[in-house]
């Protein structure tokens, strides 16, 4: 691993290491205090920008630390999951106004309609913010399952809105669907499988309801990504052009083909390459083309998520990135559009996507404080001069390679070292060095490993085998968080998430280190981290003062984190915080929701607190008869069984 220049320290240099204006779409940035700011702008009026063009934009910074400083003062502990409502706001309003802008751009002559897809984070508060910032924009929901339909339905008040019922639906879906209809939402049930059609042609008949139907498609357009199975002919979603075939035919004998006006489809999440993109629509427009010629009077075309968010900030077509941005992306869905349709003198549709990744991503942050370091350091050790004269000769040559370590020797030096350590480990196992002396020679072996990195920066070609020492010696940083229940896809598909520390940021760090979590698991940690615009093993943090709180945030983890996340070592929900931003630069705490207590994770595993205390009172019982304890101690011991159940899951100090 190559180093990473950290001399002439600045805010300047802070902001390249961790990325910061690379990933944070100007929504974070570091004050020249070094902390770290989320950074809107308003108009004169006070009013959010929201991504609209307009003069005199005032900028506002809220330092991070600020907004934890107010949480400890209301006895709200790390970790806390911190959302920014301006930036949902802001997101949404970004979304419809860069379609605006690209329709006007290219004299489309339809709109556009989004619809934000439930599953991305279904949390209430989110949904009802969404629901609210999208109004003015008529913006609407894409459910997958009746319960998303149903938090659709319960959340949308607003004719000019599309609700897109994705997913496998029974007749209890469609009936519901079908309800919605006649209540004039524009609920549109998009055909995943054949087996459907039956279903809602019936329901729609014993109704007397006309529904709203779309199809699904299996785009031959392949993507690049994580999720490049989405789409192709494996792609386990959408119809074949088989039957797309039949569906016509079907509603044509049902005397319902009037109902088909929705083509959709999806072609995977976090589709980084705009190439993918553009192929993608050009093919389906070629179905929308030929439907149309088949008289089916198709009006929405729906190109589903895969609007991408860039955790790395590379700006390139890797799987955690994007090669494009918003505008760009607009722009070539609508002009690839309005290109195929004019050719063939059709109408343009209504164009509708489903991003959830770019809409929610930026407004959820993860608190967490550090409450241990591990740092793989030799503890001083004796003189070879003050060891017995029969100390072993394997011993003597650790202490013999301490002193010629140079840069033209590392490699012999290594060699040595793991020589002799392996000695000494050899000789223990048959009981030929005692247990003191392994100590020794372990401690000695990582002295030399230590001596020999910082002789590294002076070597110009490292040799292979020491590439991956400095990581080997990095420092464990314990994070007051759960990976599973807070960044579930950092361990599941390798996601990389920004991550830095919030404060500090004027000082350069000189600390190298990996996070691990707080679960016993060897997967609880976070390896992974983009550093100076590079993938890397370990993350450039300062070095902690005794009973000093440093404070480390996780970035971009508003979109499927929350509800993907699991109980893994019974590490609960965190708390919530809702924070607006207002024009003047101050901040009101709009909304908090206390985490679970153990009592709840608890009964999440069907364990009733009740019994619990139960139980443990007539064990401590048993022990007063015993005469172990006094009934005193045992009325302190039950106290404190019962502070715990109702305490955060999480270290608490
Ligand atoms: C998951 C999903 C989305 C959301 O995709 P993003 O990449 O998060 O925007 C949209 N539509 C469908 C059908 C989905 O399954």
């Amino acid at each position: 691993m190559k180093s990473i220049p950290l001399d002439n320290w600045s805010i300047e240099r802070a902001a390249e290491v961790y990325g910061v204006r690379e990933w944070s779409a100007g929504y974070f940035d570091i004050n020249s205090e070094g902390n770290l700011v989320c950074s809107l702008k308003f108009d004169n009026q006070g009013e959010p920008a929201n991504g609209l063009p307009a003069n005199d934009l005032k900028k506002v910074n809220v330092p991070l630390t600020e907004i934890v400083e107010g949480l400890q003062a209301r006895g709200l502990e790390m970790p806390v999951l911190l959302r920014f409502e301006n930036l949902l706001d802001e997101r949404i309003s970004k979304l419809n106004q860069a379609f605006a802008n690209a329709i006007e751009k290219t004299g489309y002559k339809n709109h556009y309609r989004g619809v934000y897809p439930i599953k991305v984070n279904q949390q209430a508060q989110v949904i009802e913010e969404i629901a609210r910032f999208g109004s003015r924009y008529h913006h609407g929901f894409e459910a997958g399952s009746k319960a998303e339909l149903i938090i659709a339905l319960a959340s949308l008040n607003d004719t000019d809105a599309c609700i897109v019922c994705n997913g496998y639906k029974d007749e209890e879906f469609i009936t519901l669907g079908l309800h919605a209809i006649k209540l004039g939402i524009r609920c549109f049930f998009v055909i995943e499988t054949p087996a459907e059609l039956p279903i809602i042609i019936n329901c729609a008949k014993k109704m007397g309801v006309r529904p709203l139907i779309g199809t699904r498609l299996k785009l031959a357009a392949k993507v690049d990504g994580y999720w490049n199975n989405d789409s192709g002919d494996r792609s386990i979603f959408g119809l074949s052009t088989a039957q797309l075939m039949d569906v016509v035919d079907q509603l044509k004998q049902a005397d319902m083909l009037d109902c088909f006006q929705l083509l959709h489809c999806h072609l995977g999440s976090q589709i980084p390459n705009i190439r993918n993109i553009r192929a993608g629509v050009l093919e389906a427009c070629r179905y929308y083309v030929d439907l149309i010629k088949e008289g089916v009077p198709l009006g929405y075309l729906d190109m589903g998520g895969g609007l991408a968010v860039d955790y790395e900030g590379a700006c390139t077509n890797a799987t955690h990135s994007m090669n494009y941005g918003l505008n760009e992306y607009c722009v070539d869905i609508v002009e690839a559009i309005a290109e195929t349709l004019d050719q063939e003198q059709i109408e343009h549709p209504v164009i509708l996507t489903e991003s959830g990744r770019a809409t929610v991503a930026y407004s959820s942050i993860l608190l967490f404080n550090i409450l241990d370091v591990t740092h793989f350091e030799p503890a001083p050790y004796p003189e070879l001069s003050s060891l017995p004269e029969d100390t072993s000769a394997s011993l003597k040559g650790l202490y013999a390679v301490l002193d010629v370590i140079a840069p033209r020797t590392l490699q012999e030096c290594y060699n040595d070292a793991v020589h002799y350590r392996d000695q000494v480990r050899e000789d223990f196992s048959r009981g030929q060095e005692s247990l003191r002396n392994r100590a020794l020679a372990e401690n000695l072996f990582l002295a030399i490993m230590q001596r020999i990195v910082a002789e590294m920066p002076k070597v110009k070609r490292i040799p292979t085998e020491l590439e991956n020492l400095p990581e080997s010696l990095s420092d464990i940083y314990y994070g007051n968080f759960s990976v599973f229940q807070s960044l579930p896809d950092a361990w599941a598909i390798d996601q990389i998430f920004p991550i830095m520390p919030i404060h500090k940021l004027d000082q350069a760090p000189t600390r190298d280190a990996i996070l691990a979590d707080l679960t016993c698991d060897c997967d609880g940690k976070i390896d992974t981290f983009t550093v100076d615009g590079i993938e890397r093993s370990t993350l450039p943090v300062h070095a902690i003062e005794k009973g000093e709180d440093y404070f480390m945030g996780a970035f971009l983890v508003g979109a499927y984190q929350e509800t993907l996340g699991d109980l893994h070592n019974l590490f609960g929900d965190t708390h919530v915080v809702s924070v607006r931003v207002n024009a003047d630069g101050s901040f009101d705490y709009v909304r908090e929701l206390e985490g679970d207590c153990i009592a709840d994770v608890l009964s999440y595993v069907e364990y009733y607190p009740k019994f619990l205390s139960e139980s443990f009172r007539s064990t401590a019982e048993k022990a007063v008869r015993a005469g172990k304890i006094s009934p005193k101690e045992r009325q302190v011991m039950l106290a404190d069984f019962a502070a715990s159940l109702t305490g955060y899951t999480y270290f608490e100090k």
